[in-house]
């Protein structure tokens, strides 16, 4: 059985990671794929846990061997998805989220007919902006910077299988939860999970 690639992008400050690990956190059959990326940790980061932190001849060496699934430069830095970080799970059945911007998703489309993609967004601009202030100190400047890329980032939200507004943080929770669960409902894969029983009922 292989479970469903699941393409999660937003614009930073919408809630995306909150929201996917709140996810994780509710269905043991859904695992977050973790990246690889040049960009240095955050203090709180752990390596082999938010990303694989790498260097560029580390990226680049990944690149040519072909190990990644899709890889993209965003924010003058390289992040990519190894196949390595999805396959195993997907093919012991569990559902994997790939939080990735839509260059990547873009790739991943290109590659794989079975995909979802779901776009996260903020109620409205002003409440993203108001978020991307709450969390740092930062100038204006630089916070306008912020803003500039996440409409970037949000300008593609038309490619994507499904929009989930992240207003109320419990209703985007549960809207993504039923995402989830319709995907498992579907025909393809109830016969493949269940075979025998229907098989069985179907005479
Ligand atoms: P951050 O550096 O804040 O963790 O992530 C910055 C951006 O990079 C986010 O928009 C995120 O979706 C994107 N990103 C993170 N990992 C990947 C990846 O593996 N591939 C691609 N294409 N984008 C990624």
């Amino acid at each position: 059985m292989t479970g469903t690639l699941y393409i999660v992008s937003a614009a930073s400050g919408a809630g995306k990671t909150s929201l996917l690990r709140g996810l994780m956190a509710r269905d043991d059959q859904v695992v977050i794929s973790v990246s690889h990326t040049t960009r240095t940790p955050r203090p709180s980061e752990v390596d082999g846990r938010d990303y694989h932190f790498v260097d560029e001849t580390a990226f680049l060496h990944l690149i040519t061997s072909g190990a990644f699934l899709e890889h993209a430069h965003v924010f003058d830095r390289r992040y990519g998805t190894t196949y390595a970080a999805v396959e195993a799970d997907l093919a012991a059945g569990r559902d994997v989220l790939v939080e990735i911007d839509w260059q990547g998703a873009r790739q991943i489309r290109a590659q794989l007919e079975d995909t979802v993609s779901v776009f996260i967004l903020p109620p409205s601009r002003a409440a993203l902006e108001q978020r991307l202030r709450a969390r740092a100190q930062d100038s204006d400047a630089v916070i306008h910077d912020r803003m500039q890329a996440a409409v970037s980032e949000m300008s593609h939200c038309g490619e994507y299988d499904y929009l989930v507004w992240n207003d109320d943080f419990e209703t985007a929770l549960a809207d993504l939860e039923a995402i989830v669960r319709a995907r498992r409902l579907r025909r393809a894969r109830q016969m493949q999970q269940h075979a025998p029983v229907l098989s069985d009922l179907t005479g």
